[in-house]
């Protein structure tokens, strides 16, 4: 199996939550978390990646999760660009920050590369307060505040995929997901496309889900089981799951141009 460079890697470490938000896309939740087994499938088949991201279910609930990857990441001395990660806010974790600080170490660069968004719109806030726990809430939003890796707040202004909890919301507000399609190129060391001995290169976006299933990003919990299960990196490779997929083999160049418009065109559809 040859290794691929990834240019967005999305791992759903786990679908635990504290909360229950009304317009959650992952609908039903469970205890699913990404097993040592699954980590080190992806792990070992990758020569590096341009942004990690860590998302949930909420992933303060499956910390040693994340402790695993980010050990791993270190151990097999995989190159990264970037790191993000999202959580609810609810739960305050000083373990959470050392490891943002560990990664962003390895990464190496003088700027901070290791990014904490915290989700905060109405619905969330519904949640919280139907919780009684507005108060830790705010407190920790202040903790997390002061901490360097803090990036932001991510908000729902934009319309809702139309995926788990969220298809009961207003139609007004939701669009139907619109799958992002992978495509692949391959770079020899002199820059030039070369399939046989080249890297291969996958964009704009992998997700990985707890169970190893290639999936959707903002696919719901049911739909990655089955809509858009694409394969299971504990069976195939991503290079040969996302080729079944019939994705195109573009130039580097129109590799780039294109994962680019794509990842620009999901972020902004119908938002
Ligand atoms: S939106 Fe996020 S915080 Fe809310 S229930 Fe879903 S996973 Fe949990």
């Amino acid at each position: 199996m040859r290794k691929c460079y990834i240019q967005n890697l999305a791992l759903i470490i786990t679908n635990k939550c504290n909360l229950n938000c009304s317009h959650c896309l992952r609908g039903e939740k469970n205890n699913d978390c990404m097993s040592d087994k699954v980590i080190e499938a992806t792990l070992n088949q990758i020569q590096g990646i341009g942004n990690l991201a860590i998302n949930g279910g909420e992933p303060t609930l499956s910390l040693d999760r994340l402790e695993k990857i980010i050990s791993y990441v270190i151990e097999k001395h995989i190159p990264i660009d970037e790191f993000t990660i999202t959580i609810n806010g609810t739960i305050y974790s000083k373990r959470l920050l050392e490891l943002l600080e560990e990664i962003n170490r390895y990464i190496g660069s003088k700027s901070v590369n290791a990014l904490l968004a915290i989700s905060l719109d109405k619905y969330h806030l519904d949640e919280i307060s139907k919780l009684k726990i507005q108060k830790e809430f705010l407190e920790n939003l202040q903790k997390y505040q002061e901490s360097k890796y803090f990036y932001g707040y991510r908000n729902t202004k934009q319309k809702l995929f139309r995926e788990g909890f969220a298809i009961n919301l207003d139609e007004k507000l939701t669009v139907p997901l619109r799958p992002i399609r992978p495509l692949i190129t391959y770079v020899d060391k002199n820059k030039k496309f070369n399939r046989e001995n080249g890297l291969c290169n996958i964009g704009p976006l992998v997700t990985i889900n707890p169970n190893g299933i290639v999936t959707e990003c903002d696919a719901s919990i049911k739909n990655q089981e089955n809509l858009y299960n694409y394969g299971n990196v504990l069976n195939n490779s991503i290079e040969d799951i996302i080729l079944a997929k019939g994705e195109l083999i573009l130039k580097p160049k129109k590799f780039e141009k294109e994962s680019n418009r794509l990842l620009k065109r999901y972020w902004t559809y119908n938002r």
